[in-house]
């Protein structure tokens, strides 16, 4: 049998009607040992592996909220879905509310969103509108219009959003047979981690998980509220998916590291950039450099404190795919070698 999509697969564990889903048969991504990886970051003896969430149908682990959004924007009765965006919330929400027949309106802050992801949320039909201010200016404004009309949020202050980000705590679970000792991720607007903590904890509570993990959040240092305890009015790093200065999940994001023993910590962009390049030519996995926040805080904190990490089960959520910000790649890239068609000239042209 084909794979459902996520509200299919774990519909008695999520809190969504019930009705036929509007799915593209996100999930079910892979979970890929990455034993070349854990050497280069000192922890030869753990079992890492990477949750390859840019294999969604739209190239983020959105698409597993947005399905869970729209399914139950369209149970009850909406007409149109509309949400602020770095760029994958409006890729996916437009690509699941053109499924649905719903329109779909995303707000995205001015210049700052990668190529893939603006052209993503234009090709699925979406009325793009950029604001002249930051993403959280965009939140403050769809929640406002939300309130007084028709139209549906499906930011992750939208409930449903959670339930369907849960399914990846379920995934992974169910392929370990356990939660793993710690669970890295990059940390925004705070409501994936979120979402994995409620997963985590409810397949815990009905014995599906013998453990809990311990969450390690991961801010980049220009956008990190939750490190630093006060909101950014101008957050500022390359990893433009976790570019926010206010996030609206941060308490819950809070309390969910401290509850798991876990904890949030701010990486810089060099520290993003070395772990995404490692990612990219050790393992073969290219992702956006917001994907890549998690494995550098995992380096940064196995350096500080390598008893926590040594021996131990770690996944590492890759939130993002590469193509997504090709932009990244080509700005730092050395023009291609040119040479005539000739063997003689390729036989000198090639290095090493
Ligand atoms: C949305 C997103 C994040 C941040 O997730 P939050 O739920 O906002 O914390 C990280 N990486 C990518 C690629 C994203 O699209």
């Amino acid at each position: 049998m084909s794979w459902p999509g996520v509200i299919k697969a774990y519909r008695p564990y999520l809190d969504v009607a019930n009705v036929e889903p509007v799915t593209l048969q996100e999930g079910n991504t892979p979970l890929i040992p990455t034993p070349r990886l854990a050497h280069a970051l000192g922890l030869p003896y753990c079992d890492l592996r990477i949750k390859y969430e840019g294999l969604n149908p739209t190239g983020s682990f959105k698409d597993r909220g947005m399905t869970a959004a729209i399914t139950q924007a369209l149970a009850d009765g909406a007409r149109s879905v509309i949400c602020a965006s770095t760029g994958n919330t409006a890729a996916s929400a437009a690509a699941y509310a053109a499924r649905a027949g719903l329109k779909c309106v995303v707000l995205i802050p001015q210049g700052k969103v990668a190529a893939g992801k603006l052209a993503g949320a234009i090709a699925y039909g979406a009325q793009v509108i950029s604001i002249q201010g930051s993403f959280d200016d965009g939140l403050r404004l769809v929640r406002e219009i939300s309130m007084n009309s028709q139209i549906m949020l499906v930011n992750s202050i939208n409930p449903y959003r959670l339930q369907g980000q849960k399914s990846a705590a379920f995934e992974i679970c169910d392929e370990l047979g356990n939660a793993p000792d710690w669970l890295c991720l990059p940390v925004g607007n705070a409501g994936n981690i979120t979402a994995y903590w409620m997963g985590f904890t409810q397949y815990n509570a009905i014995g599906k998980a013998q453990n809990l993990p311990r969450l390690l959040g991961v801010q980049a240092a220009g956008a990190a509220p939750l490190v630093l305890g006060y909101p950014i009015e101008k957050p500022e790093t390359i990893a433009t998916a976790i570019r926010i200065g206010r996030p609206a999940r941060g308490e819950e994001a809070l309390i969910a590291a401290q509850d798991s023993k876990g904890r949030i910590l701010s990486v810089t962009d060099d520290e993003i950039l070395a772990a995404w390049k490692m990612l990219a030519e050790i393992e073969g996995i290219w992702v956006e450099p917001a994907s890549a926040a998690g494995v550098a805080g995992l380096r940064k904190a196995a350096t500080q404190n390598p008893h926590a990490y040594a021996n131990k089960t770690i996944v590492c959520v890759l939130t993002g795919h590469g193509l997504k910000d090709p932009t990244t790649v080509m700005e730092r890239a050395p023009v291609p070698l040119e040479i005539p068609a000739e063997l003689d000239a390729l036989q000198k042209a090639i290095t090493g």
